[in-house]
Parts: structure tokens; sequence; C-alpha cells
């Protein structure tokens, strides 16, 4: 068990953790990181903290500046990913024959693909997720778990947990650690590039539209990036699915209109999941509409439904193991071998379950030592991937089948396990075995060939007990976190 810069004996004193509980649940409302309830995730009446640690978590500080240094990287590459169809094509080209969801966004793909359409604003917002893989020799390589390249959250939340951290510490008599607490503002990081894509848009009264979930219960995450817009003069409208799909329309020069509202940018916070796209009202939208041209899924200049399927698939468990195989990273940073070293340095191993020699090796691997890997068929938000003896189940009844190839394989990467107390409304209080991960912001714009904005927006420390092998904050099992450099 790693210290986490608290000591044993503070996090056994069981009067002391009951005063900090409540000092720590005080200051989280006090400092905005809020959610709304499972009862009522549509209305604001009654709203609690969102989950957090009662303390932060050690992280190395080298690989925690690595994990921000390459962002801007990731971030060139996930826009030459959007940008490169042959490779998306061949990459998927396995996964779509037996993956509804993804076959059905790239059929999109290649229709707006036929139209010969393209953008010249792309804006991009993701979140590279990291985890710290121990080393025999105690210290810890940076490996990516994936990355998310549609509606990353936690980035307004994750601006307002470093005070909460800091004052727990401090009432905890920890100044010196209170002080080593990072600021992080992912918020206005998130805006600079929303606001960079409005501005090149140009228009005044053109609107950033968040395309929501019909349960909003992250609404005060979402909220603080609005909030960074509204104060740079953007307005922002939030909207579901089917009031795009009722209301939008687009006019002669091809421009979007929502309830009338013209929209210079869709900020996909939802549509990362099979559930959110009900058959009749959204696939049908996106297809049908574009015949009868109410409604195209994109139009140019703008950010939209079009580049978000670029992105989407750029964002894939599939296209993420087809860029670890050899000479793949080389093709999209020709003559850049620092970039590819520094971006290869991230991998962990990551294998093929396609038909053949290759995907035969790694089902046997896999079926030999299923502790070592975790099973990720190509799904976002939480509680998809498969561990240890689910791996042998669902392994043993697809491996002779394509649809094996639906999924991906992946090493297991295993952090160092840490003491701290996990806070979530209606969780009983325990000392718990955390593992963490820690993800990186990134912002990007291009405006024709020209990257106008490259950055790392800041970043999420987020933090589960190890009793779950998976699952994110808003799938109930990991809370937000704060990184203690050591
Ligand atoms: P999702 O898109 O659903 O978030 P992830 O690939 O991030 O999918 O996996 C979900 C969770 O599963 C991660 O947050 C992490 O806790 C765990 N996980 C995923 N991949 C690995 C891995 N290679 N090693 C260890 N844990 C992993
Ligand atoms: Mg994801
Ligand atoms: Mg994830």
């Amino acid at each position: 068990m790693a210290a986490n810069g608290i000591p044993e004996d503070v996090l056994m004193d069981n009067d002391l953790i009951k005063d900090l509980v409540d000092v720590a649940k005080d200051s989280a409302l006090l400092n905005g990181v809020l959610m709304r309830t499972k009862e009522t995730p549509n209305s604001s009446e009654v709203v609690t903290y969102a989950p957090f640690t009662l303390f932060p978590s050690p992280v190395p500080e080298a690989t925690f500046h690595q994990a921000l240094a390459v962002q801007t990287h990731y971030n060139r590459l996930v826009d030459k990913i959007s940008q490169d169809s042959s490779f998306l094509e061949e990459a998927l080209a396995s996964t779509i024959k037996v993956d509804d969801f993804t076959g059905r966004l790239f059929n999109i793909y290649r229709h707006v693909l036929q139209e010969g359409k393209t953008q010249s604003i792309v804006l991009g917002l993701n979140r590279s997720d990291y985890m710290l893989d121990q080393n025999e020799d105690g210290s810890a390589s940076l490996k990516q778990i994936e990355i998310n390249t549609i509606a990353a959250s936690f980035g307004g939340l994750a601006s307002h947990t470093p005070n909460v951290h800091r004052h727990i510490l401090k009432v905890a008599g920890r100044l010196e650690d209170s002080k080593r607490i990072l600021d992080n503002n992912p918020s206005a990081g998130l805006a600079k590039g929303l606001s960079k894509a409005w501005d090149l848009y140009g228009s005044e009264r053109a609107v950033v539209l968040y395309l929501v979930e019909e349960l909003q219960r992250n609404i005060f995450d979402h909220r603080y990036v609005e909030n960074e817009l509204w104060k740079r003069n953007i307005p922002v409208i939030r909207r579901q699915f089917e009031d795009v799909a009722k209301t939008g329309f687009l006019d002669q020069d091809k421009r979007l209109f929502v309830d009338g509202r013209e929209v210079a940018i869709v900020y996909f916070r939802n549509g990362y999941m099979p559930q959110n796209y009900t058959e009749q009202l959204c696939w049908g939208c996106k297809i049908c509409h574009r015949e009868t041209d109410a409604i195209t899924y994109y139009h140019d200049n703008v950010y939209d439904f079009f580049f978000f399927f670029f992105t989407h698939l750029a964002g894939t468990k599939k296209v993420q193991q087809e860029l670890a195989r050899p000479g793949v990273l080389e093709r999209f940073f020709p003559g850049e071998p620092d970039v590819v070293d520094k971006i290869r340095a991230t991998f962990a191993g990551l294998y093929t379950l396609d038909m053949g020699p290759e995907g035969d090796k790694t089902v046997a691997m896999a079926l030999a030592k299923p502790d070592k890997f975790v099973l990720k068929p190509q799904r976002e938000g939480g509680g998809n991937n498969l561990y240890g003896a689910e791996i042998c189940q669902v392994l043993e009844g697809v491996k002779q089948s394509t649809e094996r190839m639906a999924y991906i394989l992946m090493d297991k990467v295993q952090p160092r396990p840490v003491h701290n107390y996990l806070l979530r409304l209606g969780t009983p209080l325990k000392l718990s075995t955390c593992l963490s991960e820690l993800g990186v912001f990134g912002a990007y714009v291009r405006h024709g060939q020209d990257m106008v904005l490259n950055e790392c927006a800041g970043h999420l420390l987020r933090t589960k007990s190890d009793e779950h092998s998976d699952g994110g904050v808003a799938a109930g099992v990991a809370v937000l976190d704060n990184p203690l450099l050591v």
C-alpha cells in the first residue's frame, strides 16, 4: 500500500475522520462541487455534493507532467485520424461488420464523405485517461486507458475540487500538503476552445447548443463551462436530440437553426451510447431528414453532427488498438519521431481480435491468463468492459465466430493501491483500498489547414475502490479527486 501523504494513524482516527467528513461535505457544497440527486435528476430544488475522496491521492510528479505534456500531441493525433478516412475505414472494417452501433455511426460518416463536404472550422474537446502501472522497481509508468473524444465530462466540477481538498487538509492539520494541491481550471480551458471556434464562426447572434441527455444529474458540471461562455457574451442553449429533430433546419446557406436560433456549435454532452439514440427519432432524423432536406447532420463551418462522427470514431477502442500497431503512429507524424515516441510511451499492450492467426493468438493469450487483461467492446460511459472469469466466459462463446471482432484486448494496468475514504450520498463511510485514474483535457481548433489553438486544458483525477474493476463517476463507481504530487 502506498502512503498517500496521510499517515495511517490519521486514517484510522475515527473521531477525526468523522469531523473531517462533515467539514468536507460542507466544503464541497460551499465550493459548488454539486450534483442533482438520483430522485430528482431534472430539478435543482434539492441538490447534493458530487462524490469525492476525503483526501487527495498521490501522483508522481514526473508522470503527471508527462501526461500534461503529451496532450497537445494527442490533440493533433485525434484531428489527423478524424481527417483520414482511409485509415478509419481500414481500422474499423472488421468492427463495423459485427458491432451495430459503430456500424451505424460509420454509415453516416460514409454518407457525409460521399457528399464531399469538409468543414473549414473544426473544434475538438477530448480527455485522455491514464493509470499508473507499477513497475517492479517501485517506479510507475503512465499508461493510457482510453481517449474520450465525445462528451468528456467533469472538467467543470474538477475546476472547483482543489479548494475542497485544500480546506480539508488544513483542518486535518496538514497545511504544507494543502499548499501543494494544484490549481486546475478545465472549465476555462474547454470554454477557450469553444469560444475560439465561435469567434471564427463569426456571428454574434449564433449560439452554442449543448446537446444534453434526458436525465441531467450532472448539470452543474456543464454549467461551469456554460458560464465561462456567457462571461464572454457567447449565448448558450441546452436541447435534447428530440428538440433538434423537431425544430432544427438548415437555411439555404446551410446554417443550422434550432428553435429559431442560429447555431454556431453543437457541443455533444450526449450521444455516446446506443441507448441515447431512439430508433425512429434520432437515427431516423439523421438519415431521413437528410433526404427530405429538412435537416442534415452536417453543415459547413461548425462543429456539429458531421464532425461528431469523425471524432467519435477516432476515439473508439478499436482505433486505439490499431494505433498501437508498429508503424501506424509514424504514418500520422512523418518526420516527427520524438512525437511518436512520446505518444507510444503511453500505450499499454493492445491486441486485435480480428479473424486470423493474430486474433487467434490473442484469444489463446487471454484464456491462459485472463487476470492480466481487459476485454473491451466499442462502448463508452463505464461498466462495459470484461475482466477475469468473464473474459473466459465471453471469449469461449465467441472465439470461433466473427462476433469476437466487436472487442479488443488490452493489458490490465496495475496501479498501486492507496487507502482513502470515498464520500458518496447514501454510501456508508468506510476506509477503502483505492485506485486512481488521471485524465487530461485537450482542446483544439483547426481553421482550414491551420491549427489555430492546441492546448492542454487541465486535468481530472478520479478514484475508485479496488473492489470495482470498471466504471466512472457517472456510473456511480469512481469519485472526484485531486493529485498530490509526490
Ligand atoms: P469507458 O469508455 O467506458 O470509460 P474505459 O476504457 O475507460 O471505458 O474503461 C472503464 C474503466 O475500466 C476505466 O475507468 C478503468 O477503471 C477500467 N479499465 C479500463 N481499461 C483498463 C486497463 N487496461 N487496466 C485497468 N483498468 C482498466
Ligand atoms: Mg470512454
Ligand atoms: Mg473511460
